[in-house]
């Protein structure tokens, strides 16, 4: 199998980045019960995520801009991430980051690590008179439960004559990673796919998705999840 023909979207938050560094910065500078209560309402579907960003920005009464800078220097990615973003580069795979948090801090931190040149897509975040304000480029009213609808940005940067690959670990993940392929799950993306009967990998770090990519692309051909294939059909016939 060419890697050529392999499209991996991988989510930030939890996956690239060893934490939530969205729901750190709220717990951080917010009032800490109301943004568990917010984080909450948002996991229990009770909120969307445009909602629940809109709701965290305004729980952040006052913010220090260098302040919010020092703590967004001390989140960590998974160390195994730079070998595998080596190993899509050797490959010729084609890699993109999806993420509903904030281009504020993906960015400082793609940056930080040498990793500024991935492709990614974000919501947007600013400072002004120390409020944060979010943006939502990507938002699209026939998806409202996500601020950033990633499944959007799959249809767009991928052909029927791709394999398409999805690496997450959470909320944000579970209508994307329908769409492709193959899915490396984790936490709740994993629970979930368990609970719909969607067939998934298991994976701990980027190490583990590598291995597994590598047996992938010794094979022949790779068999489409059918799944997927329904789900992009629909998607592009709404188009
Ligand atoms: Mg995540």
């Amino acid at each position: 199998m060419d890697g050529s023909k392999l499209k991996v979207f991988v989510d930030f938050d939890g996956t690239i980045s060893t934490e939530d560094v969205g729901d750190a910065i709220f717990r951080e500078f917010g009032n800490p019960e109301a943004v568990d209560k917010i984080i909450d309402d948002l996991n229990k579907d009770i909120i969307s995520s445009k909602q629940c960003w809109d709701l965290l920005c305004k729980c952040v009464e006052k913010i220090n801009e260098n302040d919010l800078i020092l703590f967004i220097d001390k989140m960590n990615i998974d160390p195994t991430f730079k070998s595998f973003v080596n190993f899509c580069e050797e490959n010729k795979i084609d890699l993109f980051v999806l993420s509903d948090g904030f281009d504020y801090y993906i960015k400082r931190i793609l940056d930080r690590e040498g990793l500024s040149y991935l492709k990614y897509f974000a919501n947007k975040l600013k400072i002004e008179r120390e409020k944060l304000i979010p943006e939502y480029p990507y938002f699209n009213p026939d998806c409202p439960v996500s601020a950033n609808p990633k499944q959007f940005h799959i249809i767009n940067n991928s052909s029927d004559d791709d394999y398409t690959i999805y690496i997450g670990d959470g909320n944000s993940d579970k209508e994307a990673a329908q769409y492709c392929d193959y899915i490396f799950a984790k936490n709740s993306l994993l629970k979930f796919c368990e609970r719909e009967r969607i067939s998934y990998w298991p994976f701990n770090n980027f190490d583990d998705v590598t291995k597994r990519i590598k047996e992938l692309l010794s094979k022949k051909r790779l068999k489409k999840r059918h799944q997927a294939q329904i789900k992009r059909k629909h998607a592009y016939e709404a188009e």
